[in-house]
């Protein structure tokens, strides 16, 4: 299997390569050559364990890694770290089946993918010979962070930089990145949103004289956002093992359609869904749930993706992890819909960056028939949460809460209450305990940590290892960088 950038530029690159590289020489982003088919049929999997599935999943993406280095991948990222029963668990509540993704060390569903990252990297790095120290330059909406410190924390031969938005993460977000141990690791606090954190560090891989400055220091970049190919692909396993889940508890049958339902802020997890898709796993609708910043919601009724000052303002909700109008991933289905053509998607991305807007083809409007848009607000969110707790005893996050919320207009929309529905449940309720707090009528209290203490008391729902004593621990990292001295801040972590 090859990967190819989605900016026509038709070199080929290995996994191993696509993966050390997080991003493309043409500014493009990796996909697959063809997406491929799965190697086995649903009824053969019924029953077997997450790490079966996501072997042979993985796997078939990255063929280039031999079965042996794999299996060390997925044996080393899907251990007890993960304190589900099976790494993921998925629960039945509200009429949906919520896939709890986020068992792992972060408590977000990041720690699926950036469990696993670390391992692909330092394999592809030994696969093709590289002996260079590899940065891990992260933009962070408050969970891939922490989440990537956790995974490449004194790994050897990486350094790891992420950036976060002041003011634009929970404060146990916050407190989860910055009290953060590992001698290769640096956290900044940007001046600015997550769209200027994730320009910042697109805009420093492509600077060519940084990089050429950064080579002669034995030091190449590479990235944990979902930009990279390696952070996407694990992602596709979760997906196929819930539908092997709903055929097996007989929720449906092999062959019948489920639909997911995925928070959307970066593209990264629904379009793993589509991933899925491609490969076989019969899914229905892909509905793609935001919250006020609904550049996606617009973007999949009219075709037309409008970020422009004036139309569009970017909101600080309290599902902050979604606060996003420049949806990376979205290149990478713009290339699958359009019959790849990179230089359709080369033009458009090109106008979204002089003009803030642009308008896709009839052709690509077409394959967006497959996808619907929601999305919730602030108001709507916390409204969500309560509700779920009261009648059915179930706890959400407010991320989880706006797919909720987006799922149930989609049902009054259009009538498919009957079709299996998977949503994708990506954080823990006390990552944002404030707003889960307020809508089970709890509070006010005095600060995040005992919105977390108050939270646990009430429902009884066990608080993740990760988040216990936040506050107790000491604040590691304290530097705050303004958006236009990222790079000097790299500079400064690598001395
Ligand atoms: C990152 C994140 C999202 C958005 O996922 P994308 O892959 O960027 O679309 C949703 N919810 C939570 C809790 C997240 O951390």
């Amino acid at each position: 299997m090859k990967y190819e950038s989605t900016r026509g530029s038709r070199l080929k690159k290995t996994g191993a390569q696509a993966i050390i590289q997080g991003i493309a020489e043409d500014k493009g982003l990796y996909v697959p050559e063809t997406i491929p088919v799965l190697p086995f049929n649903i009824e053969e999997l019924k029953g077997k364990p997450y790490k079966e599935i996501a072997f042979k999943v993985i796997g078939a993406f990255f063929d280039d890694f031999t079965p042996e280095e794999m299996r060390h991948c997925i044996g080393g990222a899907y251990d007890s770290k993960f304190t589900a029963s099976d790494v993921v668990e998925l629960k039945e509540a509200g009429g949906a089946h919520f896939l709890e993704l986020y068992h792992g060390k972060t408590a977000a569903f990041k720690d699926m993918a950036l469990s696993i990252l670390p391992y692909l990297m330092t394999t592809s790095l030994k696969k093709e010979g590289v002996t260079d120290r590899i940065c891990i330059l992260t933009a962070t909406s408050g969970d891939t962070g922490k989440a990537a410190l956790e995974g490449f924390a004194d790994v050897y031969g990486t350094e790891i930089v992420v950036f976060y938005p002041t003011g634009g993460v929970s404060q146990v977000q916050e407190r989860q990145m910055v009290t953060q141990e590992g001698k290769n690791t640096h956290v900044f606090a940007i001046r600015g949103n997550f769209d200027d954190a994730q320009t910042g560090v697109k805009k420093i891989f492509n600077d060519d004289a940084f990089a050429a400055e950064l080579a002669a220091a034995g030091v190449r970049l590479s990235s944990a956002n979902s930009i990279n190919i390696g952070r996407l692909v694990p992602q596709v396993a979760y997906y196929v093992y819930s539908y092997v889940k709903l055929a097996e508890r007989g929720v449906l049958k092999a062959g019948e359609p489920m639909n997911v339902v995925v928070p959307t802020g970066n593209f990264g997890n629904i379009l793993a869904a589509y991933f899925a898709r491609e490969m076989g796993v019969p899914v229905g609708k892909f509905i793609c749930a935001s919250n006020d910043n609904k550049v996606l919601t617009d973007f999949i009724r009219t075709g037309v993706y409008d970020i422009r000052k004036g139309v569009r303002e970017f909101y600080c909700t309290n599902s902050p992890s979604m606060d996003i109008l420049i949806s990376s991933n979205l290149e990478r289905l713009l290339y699958l819909l359009s019959g790849r053509d990179g230089e359709i998607v080369r033009g458009l991305m090109e106008r979204l960056d002089k003009e803030k807007v642009y308008e896709v083809t009839p052709e690509v409007r077409r394959g967006l028939c497959d996808f619907y848009g929601g999305f919730c607000t602030e108001k709507e969110t916390i409204d969500a949460i309560s509700r779920m707790w009261e009648k059915n005893g179930y706890l959400m996050d407010t991320h989880t809460a706006v797919a909720y919320k987006v799922y149930q207009d989609y049902v009054r929309e259009t009538g498919d209450k009957d079709t299996p529905t998977v949503i994708a449940s990506t954080a823990s309720a006390y990552k944002f305990a404030e707003s889960a707090a307020t809508a089970c009528g709890i509070g006010p209290c005095r600060d995040g940590f005992e919105y977390v203490a108050a939270l646990a008391s009430a429902t009884g729902v066990e608080v993740p290892y990760g988040l216990r004593d936040l506050d107790k621990k000491p604040v590691l990292h304290k530097g705050v960088v303004d958006a236009d001295k990222m790079a000097d801040a790299v500079r400064e972590a690598l001395k």
